[in-house]
């Protein structure tokens, strides 16, 4: 049986995660600012260490993967706390906790991102770009003149910075290389607290009513609950640096034609660039 780190275990689809991995036999142990076998406020640089230093004493150093659910919806006037939580309180601990992954020889962590990703418009990159240079004021400006939706687009910003940051660390030597698999799971609206809040505001409940979703309804917590723990189960191998939507249809209904998508001429120089990276790295490696 393994040892998991799970954020947001008071709660919602982190909560359902951690009682699916007990009732498996695992240890689990639970980091939430409320309720939880350590509790830490993830939206603060000190919370997020004391947070990391607890987990690592008490896993004993060797974890077996992680789920990292602990975040805030795109309430008004929470921009500047999404983006710590959703953004530095995923990275920040899962570059704490990587050699105790990497001690265990084969954990997989699972990130929730969102569906918000590619279906909120005009996210300013600048934004992603500063979140993911370690800039949250930056990242700010570039949200503010966006006014009352401020906090939707840092929501998202926040949700596109962590899962390029999950797709660009999936990848290299000290992640991939040591046996971690990391993926991010992007959910569409699933019924937990952190919904409900949103459909207790009137205007925020008809934006989300109205939403394009192809299958209807919404998502249930204990069933994207399932997701994430297949995704740390063996069968998930071979799953690296990939997004996985659970969303009803709508990331394929907005995007249909955006993706899969072939390299264009002008993205050439990067892929071959790449290409040749790795063939270096794994030279340096000693593999054929
Ligand atoms: P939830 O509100 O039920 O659970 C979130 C948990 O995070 C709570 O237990 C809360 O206490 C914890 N948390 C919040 N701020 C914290 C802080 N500063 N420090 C430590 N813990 C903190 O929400 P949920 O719907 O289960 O959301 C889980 C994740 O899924 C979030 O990252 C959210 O952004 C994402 N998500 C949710 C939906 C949805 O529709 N519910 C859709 C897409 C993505």
């Amino acid at each position: 049986m393994g040892t998991y780190v799970v954020t947001g275990s008071a709660s919602g689809m982190g909560r359902q995660a951690a009682e699916k991995l007990r009732a498996a036999g695992h240890k689990v142990i639970g980091i939430d600012i409320n309720d939880a076998e350590i509790r830490a406020d993830l939206s603060t640089q000190d919370g997020r260490r004391s947070a990391a230093e607890a987990a690592l004493g008490a896993c004993g150093g060797v974890l077996d993967g992680a789920v990292l659910a602990a975040g805030l919806g795109p309430i008004p006037g929470r921009s500047r706390l999404i983006a710590q939580v959703n953004y530095f309180g995923v990275v920040d601990l899962l570059t704490a906790l990587r050699s105790a992954f990497a001690s265990a020889g084969c954990a997989k962590v699972v990130v929730v991102a969102s569906n918000s990703t590619t279906t909120t418009p005009m996210v300013p990159r600048r934004a992603v770009r500063s979140l993911l240079a370690g800039d949250v004021d930056k990242a700010l400006g570039a949200v503010r003149i966006f006014g009352n939706r401020s906090a939707a687009m840092s929501y998202a910003a926040s949700k596109i910075a962590v899962s390029r940051w999950v797709r660009r660390h999936a990848v290299a030597p000290e992640w991939a290389g040591a046996g971690i698999r990391l993926n991010a799971l992007a959910p569409g609206a699933i019924m937990t607290p952190l919904l409900a809040e949103q459909l207790d505001n009137p205007g925020e409940a008809k934006a989300i009513k109205a939403f394009p979703v192809p299958v209807g309804g919404y998502g249930d917590a204990a069933q994207i609950a399932d997701w994430m723990v297949f995704m740390l189960s063996d069968a998930a191998e071979f799953l690296c640096g990939s997004v996985i939507f659970v969303d009803g249809g709508s990331d394929a209904y907005f995007r249909s034609e955006s993706w899969p998508a072939a390299v264009p001429f002008r993205g050439l120089p990067r892929y071959l660039l790449r290409f040749l990276s790795y063939a270096r790295s794994r030279r340096a490696l000693g593999r054929t």
